[in-house]
């Protein structure tokens, strides 16, 4: 009865990337048919060895820069247009095999830019991927364009140019993302364009950077929702979980992901239930489930087994976190539909 539950509650996702959802056969696919393979170590004849490559094993040492260079090799998959619209397309039917009625998929746009790929060909391609893996999973979608710290401002113009251009039609907005080590500061001017042109904003910070990220990424960058947000409690900015909460600011939480990536010892050290009891919108999300070999249903499971969060409590945070969405025309779907859940589950599974 639990699994079945596990798997019914309508999902949403506000946090996975695109790079960390490529299927294992897909990946070899699109670099066979392009002849890419000589750019890998190994032979794309060996699944093993490319999962090795483009996945985290039970033996690989845990940290930030591990998880790096599984992307670095990831990305050579995101070779042209269509490539691009085939990944996205797939990740969204893969999230509505979980349960998920909504999904917000990042792209890294910058790292595309700069092998080459054209800008009108990445928004073509986002159109195409959420436009394929809507009519094929019934969900809905979105893409947020990721800007990487460690690029040049260049970039990150370009992408917030590309965010705007796509709005409407597949792109929901942007975000910051990559090494914390590359100070938000340096963004804010970025992020004042982006609130002015009305492109809705989300930051990684707080993952691996301290409070003062989730603080400056909320003051000045403007963010209307925080990616990870692990260290509001790490007693820098006392205030600050309060001013999260009064400014209706969402956290992205990626518990299992922190765990895998080495930012957390363990999964009950996380501040999810912190945050929940004080009064944050929260949502739980996988981050990069094929990178973790991770899903959505065991990522609600472990909430439960660790937190005690039921499906229906899980289902009720669900509902908040819609306001905090970036496709406003699907919010009245998506409330009508959890809300018709909740009400279902009141009737038949009272004593769960
Ligand atoms: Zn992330």
């Amino acid at each position: 009865m639990e699994d079945m539950l596990y798997h019914s509650v309508p999902k949403l996702e506000l946090h996975r990337h695109a790079e960390g959802s490529v299927r294992t056969e897909t990946y070899i696919d699109i670099l066979r048919s392009r002849g890419l393979g000589g750019l890998l170590p190994v032979k794309l004849r060996d699944r093993e060895a490319v999962e090795r490559l483009i996945s985290i094993g039970p033996d690989d040492k845990r940290g930030f820069h591990l998880g790096l260079s599984h992307f670095a090799w990831l990305r050579h998959a995101f070779a042209d247009k269509e490539a691009i619209a085939r990944i996205l397309a797939e990740a969204i039917e893969d999230a509505a095999a979980e349960g998920a009625v909504y999904q917000e998929l990042r792209l890294s746009a910058g790292p595309l830019l700069a092998k080459g790929i054209p800008g009108q060909d990445i928004l073509a391609a986002v159109e195409e991927g959420i436009r394929l893996g809507e009519r094929s999973s019934g969900i809905k979608a979105a893409v947020i364009l990721g800007i990487n710290r460690e690029m040049d401002l260049g970039y990150a113009a370009q992408v917030l140019e590309l965010a705007i251009n796509g709005a409407g039609n597949g792109v929901c907005g942007i975000d910051l993302l990559s090494d914390e080590a590359y100070p938000p500061e340096q963004f804010a001017g970025i992020y004042q364009r982006a609130l002015d042109a009305g492109v809705h904003r989300t930051v990684h910070a707080g993952e691996y950077g301290s409070a003062w990220n989730i603080q400056t990424a909320v003051r000045l960058l403007h963010a209307e929702r925080i990616g990870h947000g692990l260290k509001l409690y790490d007693g820098l900015c006392p205030d600050l979980p309060a001013e999260i909460r009064d400014r209706g600011v969402h956290i992205e939480c990626c518990p299992t992901s922190n765990v895998i990536f080495g930012v957390l010892e363990q999964l009950y050290a996380h501040p999810l239930p912190r945050m929940i009891g004080d009064g944050i919108s929260v949502s739980i999300n996988t981050d990069d489930p094929r990178v973790i070999h991770w899903g959505l249903c065991r990522e609600y499971e472990e909430m439960h087994r660790v937190f005690q969060l039921s499906p229906q409590r899980i289902a009720a945070l669900m509902l908040a976190a819609v306001d905090s969405i970036f496709r406003d025309d699907c919010k009245p779907y998506l409330r009508g539909c959890i809300s018709g859940w909740l009400e279902k589950g009141k009737m038949n599974y009272e004593n769960c």
